[in-house]
């Protein structure tokens, strides 16, 4: 009998799982190994957030029991990095020497914090978040402190930064733009959100930057560039992220910021696709769960020859603290027609380009004009609804 197509796949976030699944649907025939750093099955990264702020098992953001791999026969190889990929001879090598042949290649391998080059970044109680054994890291050593600095104020800055201090922790976020989420607000939507994180008790330090992390082996400290001194125990990095391909050094395969992709995420290399955080399409890489799920689909439909074009996606974000609402999408500096409202609760704003096409929506505090908001911007609402929050 002969042998199996061999589907190779590295990384079990978002985009490894959703081509594995798809991959399945339509290739019953396909060995498919699954082989992942982690030491854990693919879980439900954004809720690393919630994790860190709240007792709870890891076991809970598991998102498939190791019953159901068996089912799809996929087969998990967990622990293990990968090292290096031979193109040539179409194998790929761990961090421990174990070698894994392919047919067909996917790398989804996601990306990794990005860490700037500060001056005692390299102290005990310095940290990124970006895995469970991060979270769980990050709360054993913040049982022994009480002021954090958070370096970073985008989305997961602000995320991390209320679950520290719901901790207990007083928690100081210093960011370099003059305003928070300076990716996905304009300069009120920012104003607007720092007012509503401080009466949380939140703390920000806007237009800074730190210079160095002061202590001994431990943090104690940091230095702004003004000369600023802010005592801490800890230091979280959120400076955000870089896709996760170093193990590409010396292979053929093209990259860029990210893995360089086509529409239907193939990479230059035949047998080879990459897709999620890893991957750059089009010139972008995207950095977002649903976004990395959508091209895990389109690498797996192309993988089991159902091929389909990713066109590239709208970028939207949402912020995951309790009783702050906060949604964005699109350009925030696009410029059209602008629908524009603030008062002391809320902060919204809608842009409209030519043929009544919507450009971009942010809405700070106000619930239910997020949800007009991602009507409007999915193209299931007109934009004159948006005149009803204003
Ligand atoms: C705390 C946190 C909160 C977030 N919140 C949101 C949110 O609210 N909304 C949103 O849209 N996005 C959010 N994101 C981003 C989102 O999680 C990512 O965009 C998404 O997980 C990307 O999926 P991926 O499959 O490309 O990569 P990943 O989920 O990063 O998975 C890649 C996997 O590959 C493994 N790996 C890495 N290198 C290797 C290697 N060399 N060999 C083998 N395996 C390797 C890793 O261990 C990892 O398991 C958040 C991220 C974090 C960290």
């Amino acid at each position: 009998m002969a042998e199996p197509v061999k589907t190779l796949i590295l990384g079990n976030g978002a985009a490894g799982i959703e081509a594995a699944l798809q991959l399945r649907k339509y290739d019953e025939a396909t060995s498919i190994t699954m082989l992942t750093e982690s030491r854990w099955l693919h879980y439900f990264r954004p809720k690393l957030v919630h994790f860190l702020a709240e007792e709870q098992s890891p076991e809970g953001l598991v998102v498939y029991d190791e019953e159901f791999y068996k089912t799809k026969r996929i087969y998990n190889v967990l622990g293990r990095k990968a090292a290096a990929v031979d193109t040539s001879s179409r194998r790929v090598t761990d961090e421990y020497g174990g070698v894994y042949a392919y047919d067909r290649l996917l790398i989804a391998t996601g990306s990794r914090p990005f860490v700037p080059s500060i001056e005692g970044i390299q102290k005990d109680g310095v940290f990124t978040l970006r895995s469970i054994t991060d979270a769980q890291k990050i709360r054993r050593y913040s049982e022994k402190v009480h002021q954090t600095v958070v370096i970073g104020g985008g989305l997961l800055g602000l995320e991390n930064a209320f679950s520290l201090q719901s901790l207990g922790k007083k928690v100081t976020v210093v960011e370099f733009a003059p305003w928070l989420l300076p990716r996905q607000l304009d300069e009120a939507g920012g104003k607007h959100l720092k007012k509503l994180l401080e009466e949380k008790g939140l703390t920000f330090l806007l237009g800074a930057q730190v210079e160095r992390i002061l202590g001994g082996a431990h943090v104690e400290g940091v230095q702004l560039k003004d000369g600023r001194f802010i005592p801490c125990g800890a230091v979280l990095v959120s400076a955000g992220v870089r896709g996760d391909m170093d193990f590409l050094m010396g292979s053929p395969i093209a990259v860029n910021r990210g893995i360089v992709v086509d529409d239907r995420m193939r990479t230059n290399i035949e047998g080879v696709w990459a897709a999620g955080d890893v991957a750059e399409h089009r010139g972008l890489t995207y950095g977002l769960w649903t976004v990395a799920r959508e091209q895990g689909q389109v690498a797996g439909l192309d993988m089991a020859g159902q091929p389909t074009d990713y066109r590239g996606s709208l970028p939207s974000s949402l912020l995951k603290i309790t009783g702050i609402n906060v949604f964005s999408m699109g350009d925030v500096k696009a410029s059209g027609e602008i629908f524009e409202a603030q008062d002391n609760l809320a902060y919204k704003k809608l842009v409209v380009g030519e043929g009544n096409k919507p450009l971009s929506a942010m809405v700070v505090g106000d619930k239910s004009a997020i949800g007009t908001a991602q009507k409007i911007m999915g193209g299931r609402a007109p934009t004159e609804d948006f005149k009803k929050h204003l």
